[in-house]
């Protein structure tokens, strides 16, 4: 995997993972912290046909976004991070033009949207590009 961002739990650097680093332990750059292996995942693609199945896997975070959407792209690379590192959470995108149908049942009016769902049923959300500390008290608070 190609330019992997690991954070380092020590010191919250961002660390780039080189592509040979499989298997290796890996240290922070900055403060020499052995980095966790992490799931290692990305992000999965949620849509109108398979959300019921997929939402009902177990808790997971769903990035509700579109294309057109700047502070979209802003939180996006923070979900991809969260996706890699977390393995008792999984995460999920949804472009909400090309799934309506989802969009529409969960009233999805302002974007980005993040909705946590856990057994099968929204247990929460937050509105906007918030910064990933404020993501994690959300798992925290909705997920736990
Ligand atoms: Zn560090």
């Amino acid at each position: 995997m190609d330019g992997e961002i690991r954070r380092c739990p020590s010191c919250g650097q961002a660390n780039k993972i080189p592509a040979d680093a499989a298997g290796k332990t890996v240290v922070c750059g900055k403060c020499k912290t052995p980095l966790p292996a992490g799931s290692g995942a990305h992000p999965v693609v949620f849509t109108d046909a398979n959300f019921r199945t997929e939402m009902a896997k177990g808790p997971v975070v769903v990035d509700f976004w579109a294309a057109w959407c700047g502070p979209c792209r802003m939180i996006a690379p923070v979900i991809e991070e969260l996706a890699a590192e977390r393995t008792d959470v999984r995460f999920a995108k949804l472009n909400v033009d090309e799934n309506p149908r989802t969009a529409s049942q969960f009233g999805v009016q302002g974007i980005p949207l993040l909705i946590f769902f856990k057994d099968g049923a929204e247990r929460g959300r937050v509105v906007g590009a918030v910064p990933r500390n404020r993501i994690e008290a959300a798992i925290e608070q909705y997920l736990k």
